[in-house]
């Protein structure tokens, strides 16, 4: 029996609907997976297709995915911190849970805002504020607030985690998408792992992650930058990453890779490969794979 839950995210094509995602998530080996409902950095989104969305249940019931599991990943233009933005954000991110009621998904990822003109106190307040007119008692969404590496005056470190549960009125419908890369650049230990489950207990309770991004980094610890690097690639130990995804405390929640596709080859720029079979495999291995970039330029050049 496979116990351990991993994806990674897919897209989301309009002719394809839910059925598209989860044919992309079984080709790469994947028991769930992450997908935008339509562009992330834009708002146009096409009406769901019922029929598409009921083949794609009866594909995943034939195929064991759990759809429980299956992360939405709301789309990152919505700031909740900002008032500039207030109507827009707070009206679109209704509508995505609609959506994600409609698709029959649990969860939904969401970046929590960035402060940009105002201070960090005051953007706290206008996400609090925001989340208190966008939930309601009756959604079966639970939104899940990424850990956010920091960039500029984004929000999204425990303790503004922390305060946001702290004074949202519906608190039971907030989750955590704990995302690695996000964590090692705002500047947490992932090394040292329990100390850091430790100290998310204390200010939030373990039983609220919801979702775990596992990305390798880029840039080194406490830069708060967030660039996402392959698995292996980049400054967090492969070692620290396997002992996070198979985490007792874990087990249960859904591990997603949202690593940078591949280019064909060294002189291009232009990322056309995506890495995730092979990251998916040498993670189930438990075993770094030093081949894994020209494996996979190997596999897909092929085709
Ligand atoms: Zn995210
Ligand atoms: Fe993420
Ligand atoms: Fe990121």
């Amino acid at each position: 029996m496979e116990n351990l839950i991993i994806g990674s995210h897919v897209s989301y094509k309009k002719d394809m609907g839910l059925i598209g995602c989860v044919e992309e998530a079984l080709s790469y080996q994947a028991n769930t997976f992450m997908f935008y409902t339509g562009a992330p950095q834009n708002t146009m989104r096409s009406a769901i297709d019922e029929e598409k969305t009921k083949k794609a249940f009866d594909l995943m019931k034939e195929q064991g995915i759990n759809p429980e599991h299956v992360v939405v990943h709301a789309p990152y233009i919505i700031n909740l911190a900002n008032p500039k933005n207030h109507d827009f954000s707070v009206r679109f991110l209704k509508e995505e849970i609609d959506r994600c009621e409609q698709l029959g998904m649990k969860k939904l990822v969401l970046h929590p805002g960035s402060y940009v003109k105002l201070t960090r106190e005051i953007g706290l307040e206008n996400i609090v504020n925001s989340l208190n007119e966008v939930l309601t008692e009756e959604m079966n969404v639970s939104i899940c607030l990424e850990t956010m590496a920091g960039k500029g005056t984004e929000l999204g470190n425990l303790d503004d985690l922390k305060y946001i549960m702290d004074h949202v009125l519906l608190k039971d419908k907030l989750m955590v998408c704990l995302d690695t890369c996000h964590l090692n650049d705002a500047g947490y230990d992932l090394n040292d792992f329990d100390t850091f489950l430790e100290e998310f207990d204390q200010k939030i309770g373990l039983n609220k992650i919801g979702c775990v991004h596992v990305n390798d980094s880029k840039n080194e610890r406490g830069t708060h930058k967030d660039r996402h690097e392959n698995i292996g690639y980049g400054t967090i130990p492969f070692e620290t990453l396997l002992t996070i995804i198979y985490h007792p405390i874990l087990a249960h929640v859904p591990k997603i890779l949202e690593t940078p596709y591949v280019s064909a080859n060294d002189d291009t720029k232009e990322k056309i490969y995506p890495p995730y079979l092979f990251e998916i495999k040498q993670i189930r291995d438990k075993k770094k794979n030093t081949q894994l970039i020209s494996d996979i330029r190997e596999f897909y050049k092929k085709d």
